[in-house]
């Protein structure tokens, strides 16, 4: 299997599991997965930002009430 956003042959877990990661957010198709380099640098960092931005949104509507 191929990672989907760096193209590259996933590389095996050391507990033999090979499948990846859940790219989620990351735009993909059904099914695809990501390597682990890329679920540290990309994958999570995105996550990161999408959870400050809830809370921003959150945030804001509490202070909108007020
Ligand atoms: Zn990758």
């Amino acid at each position: 299997m191929k990672c989907c956003i760096c193209k590259k042959e996933i590389t095996p877990e050391p507990n033999g599991w090979d499948g990846g990661h859940n790219p989620d957010p990351y735009p993909h198709e059904d099914g695809e997965a990501c390597c682990t380099r890329c679920n540290f640098s990309v994958v999570l960092p995105l996550r990161m930002t999408q959870i400050k931005s809830e809370n921003v949104s959150r945030i804001a509507d509490v202070l909108k009430d007020k």
